[in-house]
Formats: C-alpha cells, sequence, structure tokens
C-alpha cells in the first residue's frame, strides 16, 4: 500500500507551521479529515440541505436517504442486530449520559456501579451523577503495576453483584487495551448491565457488538476520521427500548396533545430535535473511508509504527513511559524526566510537532500515577515513519534545552 497517497488525502497535513513540516501526533484527541468527508458535507449544504424525515419536498428526501443510510453502514460496521440500535448523538459524552441518565429509574439505592480507574471523565461524571441521584455506590476497578485493568480485583468486585460495569475499550492517556469480550462476559453472569466506551478503539480494531456481547458501545464520528459534533449510542434493542429519553421534543414523539404524549419507537424515541445532518452524512463519508482502506496492511502498519514510537522515546534516554504495552493502541503517553509536560508540548509545537499534554480528561488516572499530567503522542492511518523521527528529533533538542 501507498501511504503517502492515503496520506495526500488528508489536505490538513499538507501544511507546515512557522516553516516546520506539520507532525500531527494528536489523532486520539480528533483525527484530520480526508478530503471525501470534507467534500461530503459540502455536498449536502450546496445541494441536499433540508430537515430530515418531515417535508413531503426532494431535498428532504435526498436529505433523508442519506442520513438512514448511514445508520446502515454504522450497523454493518459495528455487527449490529437491528438498525434501530443505532442512536445518533453529538458525540461519546451524550452517549454515555443518554444511557446514565436513561438508567436512573432502574437503579436503586445501595447498588453499585464499577468503572474503570483509567477512564475518560466521560465515562466516569455521568456515573457520579446517576449515583447522586438514586444514592447507588460507585467503585473504581483498580489497575495492576502496570497499568492493565486488574482482572482479580475486578472478579472480587463482581462478587458484590455491580448493577452497572462500565469499561473502556482503549484507555485515551496509556493505549492500553482491556479485554472487554471476556470482562462483560464475566459482568454479565452477575447480571450486570454493560457500557464500553469505544471512542479510543474505534478507528483502530474491528468493533463487533455481538462478540463483545455488552449492552452498549459508544464512540464518537470525530475519532475515526469524520466530524466533530457526531457520536454514535449502539445498544441492545431491549435495554435500549428501556432507557428514559434524555431529552424530549420533536422527532422523538409519536403523538402529542395537552393531556399527554406518547413517544415514538426507536431509534427516532432518542434522537430528540433536528439531528446533526451534515455531521451524519460526514461519518457516512469517514465509514466509507475505513471501509476502502486495504485493513490488514493499514493495522500492521500502524500497529509498528505505535511500538516504533514507544522504542524510540524509551531509546532518548530520561523518558518515563505509562503502561506502554506492545498490544496498545493508538497512544503513548510520557513524560521527560522532571519537566513539566507543558513545557515539553509548548517547545514540540514550535517545531512543527502536535501532541497533547494535560490530564487528558482522565484525572484519576494522574492521581494513580502521581502525576500531575503528561504528554501523550498519538497516531492514525496517515501516520508515517517521518513523522516519528521528526517527533524524536523534536524531542532531542528540548531534551538539550530543558535537561
Ligand atoms: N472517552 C474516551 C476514551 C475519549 O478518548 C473521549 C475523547 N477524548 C471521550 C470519551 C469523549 O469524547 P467526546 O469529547 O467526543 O464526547
Amino acid at each position: 500500500m501507498d501511504l503517502s497517497t492515503l496520506r495526500s488525502q488528508f489536505p490538513a497535513l499538507a501544511q507546515s507551521n512557522d516553516g516546520y513540516p506539520l507532525c500531527y501526533l494528536d489523532t486520539a484527541a480528533t483525527s484530520q479529515k480526508p478530503q471525501q468527508v470534507i467534500d461530503a458535507m459540502n455536498h449536502y449544504y450546496q445541494f441536499d440541505n433540508a430537515n430530515v424525515h418531515r417535508a413531503a419536498h426532494q431535498l428532504s428526501a435526498r436529505a433523508t436517504t442519506q442520513y438512514e443510510a448511514v445508520r446502515d453502514k454504522l450497523c454493518q460496521l459495528i455487527c449490529a442486530e437491528r438498525r434501530e440500535e443505532i442512536i445518533f448523538t453529538h458525540g461519546t459524552t451524550e452517549s454515555i449520559n443518554i444511557v446514565a441518565n436513561g438508567l436512573t429509574s432502574q437503579l436503586r439505592q445501595g447498588e453499585l456501579i464499577l468503572i474503570d480507574s483509567a477512564a475518560h471523565h466521560a465515562n466516569i461524571v455521568p456515573w457520579q451523577e446517576l449515583a447522586q441521584r438514586t444514592g447507588a455506590i460507585v467503585k473504581p476497578i483498580p489497575l495492576t503495576g502496570d497499568c492493565r485493568l486488574d482482572i482479580t480485583a475486578f472478579d472480587a468486585l463482581l462478587t458484590e453483584r455491580p448493577a452497572i460495569v462500565a469499561l473502556s475499550h482503549v484507555s485515551n492517556v496509556l493505549g492500553t487495551v482491556n479485554p472487554v469480550a471476556e470482562l462483560v462476559a464475566r459482568a454479565k453472569q452477575v447480571g450486570a448491565i454493560t457500557l464500553v466506551d469505544g471512542a479510543q478503539a474505534i478507528a483502530h480494531m474491528d468493533v463487533d457488538v455481538q462478540a463483545i456481547g455488552c449492552d452498549f458501545y459508544v464512540f464518537s464520528g470525530h475519532k475515526m476520521y469524520g466530524p466533530t459534533g457526531i457520536g454514535v449510542l449502539y445498544g441492545r434493542f431491549d435495554p435500549l427500548d428501556k432507557l428514559t429519553p434524555l431529552m424530549t421534543g420533536g422527532e422523538m414523539i409519536k403523538t402529542v396533545s395537552f393531556s399527554g404524549t406518547v413517544f415514538n419507537q426507536l431509534p427516532n424515541r432518542l434522537e430528540a430535535g433536528t439531528p446533526p445532518i451534515a455531521e451524519v452524512i460526514g461519518l457516512g463519508a469517514a465509514i466509507d473511508f475505513l471501509n476502502a482502506l486495504p485493513k490488514t496492511p493499514v493495522r500492521e502498519a500502524e500497529q509498528a509504527l505505535l511500538v516504533y514510537l514507544q522504542d524510540s522515546l524509551q531509546d532518548l534516554g530520561d523518558i518515563a513511559l505509562y503502561g506502554a504495552h506492545s498490544d496498545n493502541l493508538g497512544a503513548v503517553a510520557f513524560n521527560l524526566a522532571g519537566e513539566h509536560h507543558q513545557d515539553v508540548g509548548i517547545l514540540l509545537d514550535q517545531q512543527g510537532i502536535a501532541v497533547r499534554c494535560g490530564h487528558h480528561c482522565a484525572m484519576p488516572l494522574m492521581q494513580i500515577l502521581q502525576l500531575n499530567g503528561c504528554c501523550r503522542a498519538s497516531i492514525g492511518v496517515y501516520t508515517d515513519k517521518a513523522d516519528i523521527d521528526n517527533f524524536i528529533t523534536a524531542m532531542k533538542s528540548v531534551k538539550e534545552l530543558l535537561l
């Protein structure tokens, strides 16, 4: 496969910053977008712009056809059984909030919610809020010394028969991968409702919700080469249908009168108001882009590059790597000995290198690692060896400057 052709599909990567070619190592925050995603959204606004599901005119019919076709594409992408099991949201955060809010009436005082210690705040705070509303208790699943989820501790927590188990598929900070199918199977044995946050997994691996066996799987379009403002909530039909809607209003109703309202069926029931139509269409183009890639070589190249990135950082010396394993996906978390992560990030930016620095919306994980933050370099299908080499060269100069 010719990686340069692939890379040239991403117009943003062609630019330079202060004379340095852009070296974008922040794909875990948001991926760059291929031209076909940009074109699909432009085309919709130029020719098909209309609200979906409503009007009796051709523009609306075209918009609706394109919008609903993306539901089918998503259904195929993650092996959902029914198209009604795919709900469009504005992102992973909203998807988790819909689930956590929607479960309020199903949870009792004192019931247990297990969450991943390495989780993103989006998979922590909605559960804390749910616990506050219901009197349920949130407990984190501990990590092992090498930053993997501690399966023995998880098994011990399962004896307390949690009502809900919320896991990350891939950590947004460390890139560690949880064996979610195995964890979900154990959680199901004790009758827990399970949610998997796939925000960092969906662009890097095959996701099969049947094989995982979870009740809910959530992700964002913007981390899989699609636009911002569009997310996905997959739910198995029955648990999804039992959720109380977070948002009410137009689109999600069957009938409304002043004596009462009857809600619509799935998926509309959980999609109140005008949806992000252009973004859904852009996400459809991103799925087409991903589906057209030669999957195995692209995945192998990405994995080899991640290990090369981990090894190159290690070889640099004076670097602390966090939870780095060769089977991680997408991201490497690190600090330069004793130096503030923000200083490293700024000095890298001055050389055209884009990395993320801070707590990465995972403050509890930072507390476990006893850090006030770290740097994260993350990759995507367009990242090449030259990106990593440029980054390492820049890191050498940062090291010389700071140490
Ligand atoms: N979970 C994980 C693992 C993430 O990486 C992110 C985004 N950083 C989110 C949830 C939240 O996604 P969004 O901001 O798109 O809602």
